[in-house]
């Protein structure tokens, strides 16, 4: 997986969030793979052999989630 660089990062996440879920930068998340808080904004991409792109957790590559495996963080 190669990370890419993306410009506009609110874009990017409103046509690629996989439930075509309307998800803010500042929104706090939490990454149920490795525990991290974070802000959405902070997501990293990726890219596959195949071309396809994951939105993942900022601690990956080292952290395999997604951002499927984000949840609300309460506060
Ligand atoms: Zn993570």
């Amino acid at each position: 997986m190669k990370e890419i660089e993306v410009k506009d990062k609110q874009q990017y996440l409103r046509k690629n969030h996989p439930f075509g879920r309307k998800l803010g930068l500042e929104e706090r998340k939490k990454c149920i793979h490795c525990d991290l808080v974070f802000l959405a904004g902070d997501y990293k991409v990726f890219k596959d052999r195949n071309g396809d792109e994951y939105i993942c957790c900022p601690n990956a590559p080292e952290c395999e989630g997604t951002v499927i495996d984000w949840v609300d963080v309460e506060g």
